[in-house]
Protein backbone atom coordinates (compact mmCIF):
# COMPACT_ATOMS: atom_id res chain seq x y z
CA UNK A 1 0.00 0.00 0.00
CA UNK A 2 2.70 2.38 1.05
CA UNK A 3 4.30 1.78 -1.93
CA UNK A 4 1.67 2.06 -4.20
CA UNK A 5 1.40 5.67 -2.76
CA UNK A 6 4.46 6.57 -3.01
CA UNK A 7 4.34 5.70 -6.97
CA UNK A 8 1.36 7.11 -6.88
CA UNK A 9 3.37 10.77 -5.95
CA UNK A 10 6.21 9.93 -8.15
CA UNK A 11 3.57 10.04 -10.98
CA UNK A 12 2.21 13.11 -9.72
CA UNK A 13 5.86 14.61 -9.79
CA UNK A 14 6.80 13.88 -13.08
CA UNK A 15 3.37 15.03 -14.26
CA UNK A 16 4.03 18.28 -13.08
CA UNK A 17 7.53 18.93 -13.76
CA UNK A 18 6.69 17.89 -17.20
CA UNK A 19 4.04 20.46 -17.19
CA UNK A 20 6.03 23.04 -15.86
CA UNK A 21 8.90 22.07 -18.53
CA UNK A 22 5.99 22.78 -21.25
CA UNK A 23 5.00 26.32 -19.62
CA UNK A 24 8.50 27.11 -19.36
CA UNK A 25 9.23 26.40 -23.09
CA UNK A 26 5.71 28.50 -24.21
CA UNK A 27 6.48 30.87 -21.82
CA UNK A 28 9.90 31.26 -23.43
CA UNK A 29 9.11 31.31 -27.11
CA UNK A 30 6.29 34.17 -26.28
CA UNK A 31 8.58 36.00 -24.93
CA UNK A 32 10.46 36.14 -28.34
CA UNK A 33 8.04 38.22 -29.91
CA UNK A 34 6.66 40.52 -27.04
CA UNK A 35 9.29 42.87 -27.75
CA UNK A 36 7.51 45.96 -29.36
CA UNK A 37 4.32 44.81 -28.65
CA UNK A 38 1.84 46.45 -26.05
CA UNK A 39 2.23 43.07 -23.66
CA UNK A 40 5.44 44.72 -22.17
CA UNK A 41 5.30 47.47 -20.13
CA UNK A 42 6.36 49.49 -17.01
CA UNK A 43 5.04 50.27 -13.82
CA UNK A 44 6.39 52.85 -11.63
CA UNK A 45 6.61 52.20 -7.28
CA UNK A 46 6.97 56.17 -5.67
CA UNK A 47 9.61 56.15 -3.41
CA UNK A 48 9.20 58.28 -0.34
CA UNK A 49 11.62 60.26 1.48
CA UNK A 50 10.79 59.16 5.10
CA UNK A 51 12.45 63.06 6.32
CA UNK A 52 9.56 65.15 4.36
CA UNK A 53 6.96 62.79 2.75
CA UNK A 54 8.63 63.71 -0.42
CA UNK A 55 8.33 61.17 -3.65
CA UNK A 56 12.04 61.63 -4.42
CA UNK A 57 11.58 58.87 -7.10
CA UNK A 58 10.44 55.58 -8.63
CA UNK A 59 11.12 52.04 -9.34
CA UNK A 60 10.74 50.78 -12.95
CA UNK A 61 8.85 47.55 -12.58
CA UNK A 62 8.27 45.67 -16.03
CA UNK A 63 4.98 43.75 -16.82
CA UNK A 64 3.54 41.47 -19.10
CA UNK A 65 0.67 41.37 -20.13
CA UNK A 66 0.06 37.95 -21.84
CA UNK A 67 -2.77 37.56 -24.02
CA UNK A 68 -4.31 34.40 -23.08
CA UNK A 69 -2.69 33.66 -19.51
CA UNK A 70 -3.01 37.18 -18.65
CA UNK A 71 -0.96 38.99 -16.24
CA UNK A 72 2.50 36.98 -15.71
CA UNK A 73 4.65 38.08 -12.65
CA UNK A 74 8.47 39.17 -13.44
CA UNK A 75 9.39 36.57 -10.76
CA UNK A 76 7.59 34.73 -13.13
CA UNK A 77 9.17 35.41 -16.60
CA UNK A 78 12.31 37.52 -15.87
CA UNK A 79 13.95 33.80 -14.76
CA UNK A 80 13.31 32.72 -18.07
CA UNK A 81 13.96 35.85 -20.10
CA UNK A 82 17.11 35.33 -18.25
CA UNK A 83 17.64 31.56 -19.40
CA UNK A 84 17.33 32.57 -22.97
CA UNK A 85 19.02 35.65 -22.80
CA UNK A 86 16.05 37.30 -23.69
CA UNK A 87 16.70 39.48 -21.01
CA UNK A 88 19.15 41.79 -22.74
CA UNK A 89 16.98 43.30 -25.64
CA UNK A 90 14.53 43.23 -23.26
CA UNK A 91 16.46 45.02 -20.70
CA UNK A 92 17.75 47.26 -23.78
CA UNK A 93 13.97 48.42 -23.85
CA UNK A 94 13.50 48.58 -20.32
CA UNK A 95 16.16 51.46 -20.06
CA UNK A 96 14.68 53.32 -23.16
CA UNK A 97 11.03 53.72 -22.32
CA UNK A 98 12.39 54.86 -18.67
CA UNK A 99 14.83 57.65 -20.53
CA UNK A 100 11.40 58.74 -22.97
CA UNK A 101 9.48 58.85 -19.88
CA UNK A 102 11.40 60.84 -17.71
CA UNK A 103 11.56 63.39 -20.48
CA UNK A 104 7.99 63.29 -20.84
CA UNK A 105 7.36 64.04 -16.86
CA UNK A 106 9.99 66.36 -17.34
CA UNK A 107 8.31 68.04 -20.13
CA UNK A 108 5.01 68.05 -17.89
CA UNK A 109 6.50 69.63 -15.13
CA UNK A 110 7.99 66.80 -13.14
CA UNK A 111 11.53 67.99 -12.85
CA UNK A 112 14.25 65.91 -10.21
CA UNK A 113 12.77 62.46 -10.46
CA UNK A 114 15.14 60.06 -10.24
CA UNK A 115 13.93 56.46 -11.53
CA UNK A 116 15.75 53.02 -10.90
CA UNK A 117 16.04 50.12 -13.07
CA UNK A 118 16.75 46.86 -12.52
CA UNK A 119 19.39 44.78 -13.79
CA UNK A 120 19.73 40.92 -14.22
CA UNK A 121 23.48 39.85 -13.98
CA UNK A 122 23.52 38.80 -17.78
CA UNK A 123 22.55 42.67 -18.71
CA UNK A 124 25.28 43.65 -16.38
CA UNK A 125 27.67 41.99 -18.02
CA UNK A 126 26.31 42.47 -21.49
CA UNK A 127 28.79 44.24 -23.57
CA UNK A 128 26.63 46.92 -24.41
CA UNK A 129 25.01 48.07 -21.48
CA UNK A 130 27.10 51.72 -20.91
CA UNK A 131 26.57 52.27 -24.58
CA UNK A 132 22.92 51.65 -24.75
CA UNK A 133 22.54 53.54 -21.65
CA UNK A 134 24.64 56.96 -22.72
CA UNK A 135 22.90 56.70 -26.25
CA UNK A 136 19.13 56.54 -24.47
CA UNK A 137 20.15 59.53 -21.97
CA UNK A 138 21.54 61.76 -24.69
CA UNK A 139 18.80 61.33 -27.03
CA UNK A 140 16.15 62.42 -24.52
CA UNK A 141 18.35 65.27 -23.04
CA UNK A 142 18.82 63.84 -19.98
CA UNK A 143 21.32 64.01 -17.33
CA UNK A 144 22.83 60.33 -16.00
CA UNK A 145 22.33 61.82 -12.28
CA UNK A 146 18.23 60.91 -13.13
CA UNK A 147 19.21 57.41 -13.22
CA UNK A 148 19.69 54.55 -10.43
CA UNK A 149 20.94 50.92 -11.35
CA UNK A 150 19.45 48.55 -9.03
CA UNK A 151 21.83 45.15 -8.79
CA UNK A 152 21.54 42.09 -7.05
CA UNK A 153 24.05 40.77 -4.68
CA UNK A 154 24.83 37.41 -6.48
CA UNK A 155 26.38 39.91 -9.18
CA UNK A 156 28.86 41.11 -6.72
CA UNK A 157 30.12 37.30 -6.08
CA UNK A 158 30.49 36.25 -9.56
CA UNK A 159 32.52 38.80 -10.80
CA UNK A 160 33.88 41.32 -8.21
CA UNK A 161 36.79 42.74 -9.97
CA UNK A 162 34.98 43.60 -13.44
CA UNK A 163 31.75 44.39 -11.78
CA UNK A 164 33.71 47.09 -9.80
CA UNK A 165 35.14 48.02 -12.42
CA UNK A 166 32.14 49.15 -14.13
CA UNK A 167 30.22 50.24 -11.22
CA UNK A 168 33.23 52.73 -11.16
CA UNK A 169 31.92 53.93 -15.06
CA UNK A 170 28.67 54.35 -14.00
CA UNK A 171 29.60 56.22 -11.03
CA UNK A 172 31.52 58.52 -12.65
CA UNK A 173 29.00 59.62 -15.18
CA UNK A 174 26.71 60.45 -12.41
CA UNK A 175 24.84 57.62 -12.28
CA UNK A 176 23.95 55.98 -8.55
CA UNK A 177 24.01 52.52 -7.72
CA UNK A 178 21.93 50.84 -5.56
CA UNK A 179 22.40 47.00 -4.21
CA UNK A 180 18.69 45.64 -4.15
CA UNK A 181 17.35 42.65 -1.63
CA UNK A 182 19.87 43.54 0.48
CA UNK A 183 20.16 40.63 3.30
CA UNK A 184 18.70 38.00 0.61
CA UNK A 185 22.33 36.94 -1.07
CA UNK A 186 25.84 36.54 0.80
CA UNK A 187 28.08 39.63 -0.28
CA UNK A 188 31.24 39.30 1.34
CA UNK A 189 31.16 42.13 3.68
CA UNK A 190 34.88 42.88 2.34
CA UNK A 191 33.40 43.48 -1.08
CA UNK A 192 30.78 45.21 -0.19
CA UNK A 193 33.12 48.44 1.11
CA UNK A 194 34.83 48.30 -2.58
CA UNK A 195 31.96 48.59 -4.23
CA UNK A 196 31.00 51.97 -5.37
CA UNK A 197 27.88 52.17 -3.91
CA UNK A 198 24.99 54.71 -3.12
CA UNK A 199 22.38 53.09 -1.52
CA UNK A 200 21.00 49.78 0.33
CA UNK A 201 17.78 48.24 -0.45
CA UNK A 202 16.25 46.02 2.31
CA UNK A 203 14.75 43.07 1.18
CA UNK A 204 11.11 43.10 1.47
CA UNK A 205 11.29 39.79 3.39
CA UNK A 206 12.83 41.61 7.05
CA UNK A 207 10.65 44.24 7.04
CA UNK A 208 7.50 42.02 6.73
CA UNK A 209 7.58 40.43 9.89
CA UNK A 210 10.11 43.46 11.27
CA UNK A 211 7.67 44.26 14.07
CA UNK A 212 6.88 41.11 15.74
CA UNK A 213 10.12 38.85 14.89
CA UNK A 214 13.08 39.32 16.93
CA UNK A 215 15.02 37.80 14.13
CA UNK A 216 14.23 40.39 11.57
CA UNK A 217 14.56 43.11 13.71
CA UNK A 218 18.34 41.69 14.82
CA UNK A 219 18.78 41.40 11.09
CA UNK A 220 17.29 44.97 10.22
CA UNK A 221 19.59 46.51 12.82
CA UNK A 222 22.50 44.65 11.77
CA UNK A 223 22.06 45.99 7.75
CA UNK A 224 21.10 49.70 9.51
CA UNK A 225 24.36 49.51 11.45
CA UNK A 226 26.19 48.77 8.07
CA UNK A 227 24.94 50.88 5.74
CA UNK A 228 25.33 53.87 8.42
CA UNK A 229 29.33 52.45 8.17
CA UNK A 230 29.67 52.82 4.94
CA UNK A 231 27.96 56.34 4.92
CA UNK A 232 25.51 54.70 2.26
CA UNK A 233 21.83 55.42 2.28
CA UNK A 234 18.91 53.04 2.79
CA UNK A 235 16.01 52.17 1.19
CA UNK A 236 13.42 49.74 3.03
CA UNK A 237 10.64 48.01 0.59
CA UNK A 238 7.42 46.53 1.24
CA UNK A 239 6.36 48.82 3.98
CA UNK A 240 2.85 47.98 4.27
CA UNK A 241 1.61 49.55 7.94
CA UNK A 242 1.94 52.35 9.63
CA UNK A 243 3.88 50.09 12.47
CA UNK A 244 6.54 49.03 9.68
CA UNK A 245 6.73 52.39 8.96
CA UNK A 246 7.34 53.74 12.73
CA UNK A 247 9.52 51.15 13.25
CA UNK A 248 12.02 52.08 10.23
CA UNK A 249 11.75 55.96 10.99
CA UNK A 250 13.26 55.05 14.48
CA UNK A 251 16.01 53.14 13.01
CA UNK A 252 16.55 56.29 10.48
CA UNK A 253 16.10 54.85 7.33
CA UNK A 254 16.02 57.64 4.66
CA UNK A 255 13.58 56.10 1.84
CA UNK A 256 10.52 53.34 1.57
CA UNK A 257 8.78 51.73 -0.55
CA UNK A 258 5.64 49.73 -0.16
CA UNK A 259 2.06 49.53 -0.17
CA UNK A 260 1.40 51.61 2.89
CA UNK A 261 1.47 54.66 0.95
CA UNK A 262 1.64 53.57 -2.60
CA UNK A 263 1.32 50.32 -5.37
CA UNK A 264 3.55 50.23 -8.52
CA UNK A 265 1.82 52.84 -11.07
CA UNK A 266 0.89 53.23 -14.31
CA UNK A 267 3.18 56.15 -15.94
CA UNK A 268 -0.31 58.41 -15.78
CA UNK A 269 -1.31 57.42 -12.62
CA UNK A 270 2.27 58.07 -10.75
CA UNK A 271 2.06 61.52 -12.99
CA UNK A 272 -1.07 62.08 -10.68
CA UNK A 273 0.18 60.66 -7.45
CA UNK A 274 3.11 63.34 -7.76
CA UNK A 275 1.03 66.06 -8.52
CA UNK A 276 -1.35 65.12 -6.23
CA UNK A 277 1.57 65.56 -3.44
CA UNK A 278 3.75 68.00 -4.96
CA UNK A 279 3.13 70.60 -2.17
CA UNK A 280 3.01 69.29 0.74
CA UNK A 281 4.24 65.61 0.40
CA UNK A 282 2.35 62.46 1.73
CA UNK A 283 1.32 62.77 4.95
CA UNK A 284 3.88 60.70 7.24
CA UNK A 285 1.98 60.18 11.01
CA UNK A 286 4.50 62.10 13.04
CA UNK A 287 3.84 65.26 10.97
CA UNK A 288 2.32 68.04 12.26
CA UNK A 289 -1.22 68.48 10.73
P1 LIG B 1 12.48 44.10 -6.67
O1 LIG B 1 13.37 44.89 -7.55
O2 LIG B 1 12.97 43.76 -5.31
O3 LIG B 1 11.11 44.91 -6.64
C1 LIG B 1 10.30 45.03 -5.51
C2 LIG B 1 9.10 44.12 -5.60
O4 LIG B 1 8.31 44.29 -4.42
C3 LIG B 1 8.16 44.44 -6.76
O5 LIG B 1 7.62 43.21 -7.20
C4 LIG B 1 7.08 45.29 -6.08
O6 LIG B 1 5.85 45.29 -6.79
C5 LIG B 1 6.97 44.58 -4.76
N1 LIG B 1 6.44 45.42 -3.70
C6 LIG B 1 6.61 46.75 -3.51
N2 LIG B 1 6.00 47.18 -2.38
C7 LIG B 1 5.43 46.08 -1.83
C8 LIG B 1 4.66 45.88 -0.61
O7 LIG B 1 4.39 46.78 0.16
N3 LIG B 1 4.26 44.60 -0.36
C9 LIG B 1 4.56 43.56 -1.20
N4 LIG B 1 4.12 42.34 -0.88
N5 LIG B 1 5.28 43.73 -2.34
C10 LIG B 1 5.71 44.98 -2.64
P2 LIG B 1 7.45 42.86 -8.73
O8 LIG B 1 7.03 44.06 -9.48
O9 LIG B 1 6.63 41.61 -8.82
O10 LIG B 1 8.95 42.53 -9.20
C11 LIG B 1 9.62 41.40 -8.74
C12 LIG B 1 11.07 41.41 -9.12
O11 LIG B 1 11.23 41.29 -10.53
C13 LIG B 1 11.78 42.71 -8.76
O12 LIG B 1 12.11 42.70 -7.40
C14 LIG B 1 12.98 42.62 -9.67
O13 LIG B 1 13.98 41.81 -9.11
C15 LIG B 1 12.43 41.93 -10.90
N6 LIG B 1 12.17 42.94 -11.94
C16 LIG B 1 11.12 43.77 -12.10
N7 LIG B 1 11.28 44.56 -13.19
C17 LIG B 1 12.48 44.23 -13.72
C18 LIG B 1 13.24 44.70 -14.86
O14 LIG B 1 12.87 45.63 -15.59
N8 LIG B 1 14.45 44.07 -15.11
C19 LIG B 1 14.92 43.08 -14.30
N9 LIG B 1 16.11 42.52 -14.63
N10 LIG B 1 14.26 42.65 -13.24
C20 LIG B 1 13.05 43.21 -12.93
MG1 LIG C 1 14.44 46.52 -7.39
MG1 LIG D 1 14.09 44.70 -4.00
MG1 LIG E 1 12.87 41.52 -4.80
Amino acid sequence: RAKDQGRGTAVFFSQAIEHENRERMELEHALRNVLGSEQLFLEYQPKLSLRDGRVIGAEALLRWQHPTRGRIGPDRFIPIAEESRMIVPIGRWVVRSVCQQIREWRAAGMGGMQVAINLSGLQFKSETLLQDIVEALAENGLEASCLELELTESLTIENPEQTIELMKRFRAMGISIAIDDFGQGHSALAYLKRFPLNTLKIDRAFVRDLTTNPDDEAIVHMLVALAKTLNLSLVAEGVETVAQLQYLRDLDVDAIQGYWFSRPLLAADFGAFCRAHATRGVHLPWAPV
